[in-house]
């Protein structure tokens, strides 16, 4: 384990292939400002999703977990003309502050942040004429809440839809079993839906970087 050493690779990784542009810097800058804390994904896991994003061809992303909207912006530009993403956000505070980094990255037309638990919101959207299917969810909000929001993913989805969950290795946590905290629990049961889950296709990853050691999880929907 050389958590320095990740971060300097990170450091260089992100320098060469994925550094972040004035709207991005901002974004987090603005972010700190606001006391925001500092769990946005890094440059090249913003990189990443946007790249997938781009790859799958999506015109219509749902995010739950906005933060500042930093993924936001990475995930927005991946889309087309036309394309639309929603952003899910607990906090009226968080979420403020990624709507005017949303603006100062000119996202306004393409992204949009719904406030209030998303566990509330996501049957409100469900229930609009039009919404969805989206082609790819980005899941990065209270973990104990996963295999719910991959349920509604599934539900939101349609065949080839990409579905992806931060954070799912929690330093090797996801090992434990009894004693675990509910991040580690919920990251566990989402694993097991997944795994069950006749209609997804799946894996997980381990990364390490500026985040430490974690990974991410990547389904796809088949039918
Ligand atoms: N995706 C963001 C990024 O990489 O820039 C980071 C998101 S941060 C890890 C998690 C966010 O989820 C926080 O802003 C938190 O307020 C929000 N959150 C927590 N519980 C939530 C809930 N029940 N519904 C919606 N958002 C929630």
């Amino acid at each position: 384990r050389n958590p320095d050493v990740w971060s300097a690779v990170d450091g260089y990784v992100t320098d060469l292939l994925a550094p972040d542009d004035e709207a991005l810097t901002s974004a987090l800058s603005a972010s700190d400002q606001a006391g925001l804390p500092q769990i946005a994904v890094a440059g090249n896991q913003g990189k990443l999703l946007y790249l997938l994003a781009k790859t799958q061809g999506a015109r219509s992303v749902l995010e739950i977990g906005t933060l500042g909207g930093y993924s936001t912006i990475w995930l927005a530009r991946a889309l087309p003309e036309g394309g639309r993403l929603i952003s899910l956000e607990y906090s009226e505070a968080h979420a403020e502050v990624a709507r005017a980094n949303l603006s100062r990255a000119g996202l306004d037309g393409i992204a949009e942040v719904r406030t209030g638990a998303a566990l509330e919101t996501l049957p409100k959207l469900a229930a609009e004429p039009g919404a969805g299917p989206f082609d790819l969810f980005f899941i990065d909000a209270d973990k104990k809440n996963n295999p719910h929001y991959v349920e509604w993913a599934l539900k939101l989805s349609r065949p080839g839809s990409v579905i992806i969950v931060d954070n799912v290795i929690r330093g090797g946590a996801v090992l434990s079993g009894e004693g675990a905290d509910e991040a580690v629990t919920g990251t566990r049961e989402m694993f097991e839906v997944v795994a069950r889950e006749p209609r997804l296709e799946a894996t997980a990853i381990q990364t390490v970087g500026t985040k430490g050691y974690d990974g991410f999880l990547i389904a796809r929907v088949l039918s």
